[in-house]
């Protein structure tokens, strides 16, 4: 484990109160999913249609990025194309500067994370405006989210009213939710006003009508998207779906998956800017599709089916490590399983191969993925990936956790296990001199009790129960 993994790992670990949350959160998030599917045979008909559907999208995918392209001019939404973070950056940029935009407001968009979106604007000299309540709260406390659903789940309403009471002290919030809600409204509503452009994220972004679906539960998406002047939508490219009547079985998984809700509040389908006679909505449309490394994880047959995901983050719900340490101890903008398979890949096993050794491998994270990723499968290609590294295999620094001093120990070890003389000479020998083992293993026996020798060896047992050979 790196220095910087084991900080934050111990971090998290040492701190109660985040715990509490993330727990608290955790186990109310796997229980109203439970209640959410309550019938074993649909969720099975549900997940296997969702997977297929998604499994279709990506196999389709230079094909459907045309198309969703073209019907998404042909609506007037003005179609951008960026190979990395820093081009999508770019982007967005020209668009608010082409209309003198210096403050923006912003939905809730993980693709906007990881573009680093917030810091590139403002050290531009722009002004981005959180509008998700989670997120607006994160932007107050300067943090990242913790949580691809909940971005501030990690934090109680204590917390919050504290840090509403020192950035808004002309508001008096208290400290119940619905106190500390209304303030939030008041204000926003004030950016809402004033913003020439809004920033969204998609869910999905469908090629035969040239349709951005977006869901969410306050409303600010539905702001952003419909008040100022401008909207830029940024999109990952494995977003895209085919047809409009896949959309349901996908909104059904996402929203019970991820909160336990049939349906969001508001679910907003936008095909385009504002038409004549219309009373509401842009005046321009922009969806920005950024690949930043997902081509490269498509071209692998195995490893594109991660590509899969909905964002629902009830892989990280039940995740037994994650709801021990929450999102930021794996100091990635995807925590959780998705994060572990994911970011990796997109940043390179080299810098990020930890993030597949931090499972249990338990696989309860493959079986609630509502498209049935085989996530436990792919973390422990990763793993592999990091030692070995696959023949012709397009990860970014495979093999480069290989260690020649480990090398040396498996030779070693798989050495003495195919061999039942040298197995039954050096077990009889540790048996022997097992009082020279050390009581301590280094980072293995941190957090658990080095094993003890046994006196007597499982032959020498065998043999004084009359058993060898038998
Ligand atoms: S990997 Fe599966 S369970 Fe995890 S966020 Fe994605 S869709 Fe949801």
């Amino acid at each position: 484990m790196s220095p910087e993994f084991r900080v934050r790992v111990g971090q998290a670990l040492g701190n109660e109160r985040v715990r509490r949350n993330i727990r608290r959160a955790m186990d109310g998030l796997v229980l109203k999913r439970c209640k959410a599917f309550p019938d074993e045979h649909e969720l099975t008909v549900l997940r296997r249609r969702g997977k297929l559907i998604r499994g279709h999208a990506l196999a389709n995918l230079p094909d459907l990025l045309r198309e969703l392209e073209r019907n998404c001019e042909r609506n007037g939404i003005r179609v951008h194309w960026a190979e990395t973070a820093e081009e999508g950056n770019g982007i967005v940029l020209d668009i608010l500067r082409r209309h003198g935009a210096e403050l923006v407001i912003k939905g809730k968009s993980m693709v906007s994370e990881e573009m680093g979106l917030n810091a590139y604007l403002e050290a531009q000299g722009i002004e981005p405006v959180e509008t998700d309540l989670g997120e607006f709260i994160l932007q107050l406390a300067d943090e990242r989210p913790s949580h691809i659903i909940g971005p501030a789940i990690h934090k109680d309403r204590l917390e919050v009213a504290e840090l509403f009471a020192n950035h808004f002290p002309e508001i008096p919030s208290g400290e119940d939710i619905e106190g500390l809600t209304a303030a939030a409204r008041q204000i926003m509503r004030e950016y809402f006003g004033r913003a020439l452009a809004g920033i969204s994220g998609v869910n999905f972004a469908v090629a035969e009508t040239g349709t951005l679906c977006l869901v969410e539960n306050e409303g600010n998406g539905r702001l952003c998207t419909t008040v100022p002047q401008v909207h830029i939508a940024v999109c990952g490219i494995e977003k895209v779906i085919a047809r409009l009547d896949q959309l349901p079985p996908l909104l059904t998984l996402l929203t019970r998956s991820a909160t336990g809700q049939p349906i969001t509040t508001y679910v907003n389908m936008i095909s385009g800017p504002r038409r004549e006679g219309e009373l509401d909505g842009p005046g321009e449309v922009h969806l920005v599709l950024l690949d930043n490394g997902r081509s490269r994880v498509h071209a692998d047959r195995e490893l594109r089916s991660i590509l899969r995901c909905i964002r629902c983050g009830a892989c990280m719900n039940h995740c037994p490590v994650y709801s021990r340490l929450g999102g930021h101890a794996y100091g990635t903008v995807y925590p959780g399983p998705i994060g572990s398979v994911l970011e990796p890949q997109l940043q390179g096993i080299d810098r990020l191969g930890d993030l597949p050794d931090a499972s249990s491998l338990c696989g309860a994270c493959g079986e609630v993925c509502p498209v049935r990723i085989p996530l436990p499968g792919l973390l422990r290609r990763l793993r592999a990936e990091g030692i070995r590294g696959r023949k012709g295999s397009r990860v970014i620094g495979r093999g480069s956790r290989r260690k020649p001093m480990h090398q040396l120990i498996w030779a070693l070890w798989s050495r003495v296990n195919a061999c039942p003389v040298l197995y039954r000479g050096l077990t009889g020998l540790a048996t022997r001199l097992r009082w020279l083992v050390p009581t301590s293993l280094g980072p293995w026996s941190r957090t658990r009790a080095a094993p003890v020798i046994a006196p007597r060896s499982l032959h020498e047992l065998a043999r004084a129960e009359g058993l060898e050979g038998e």
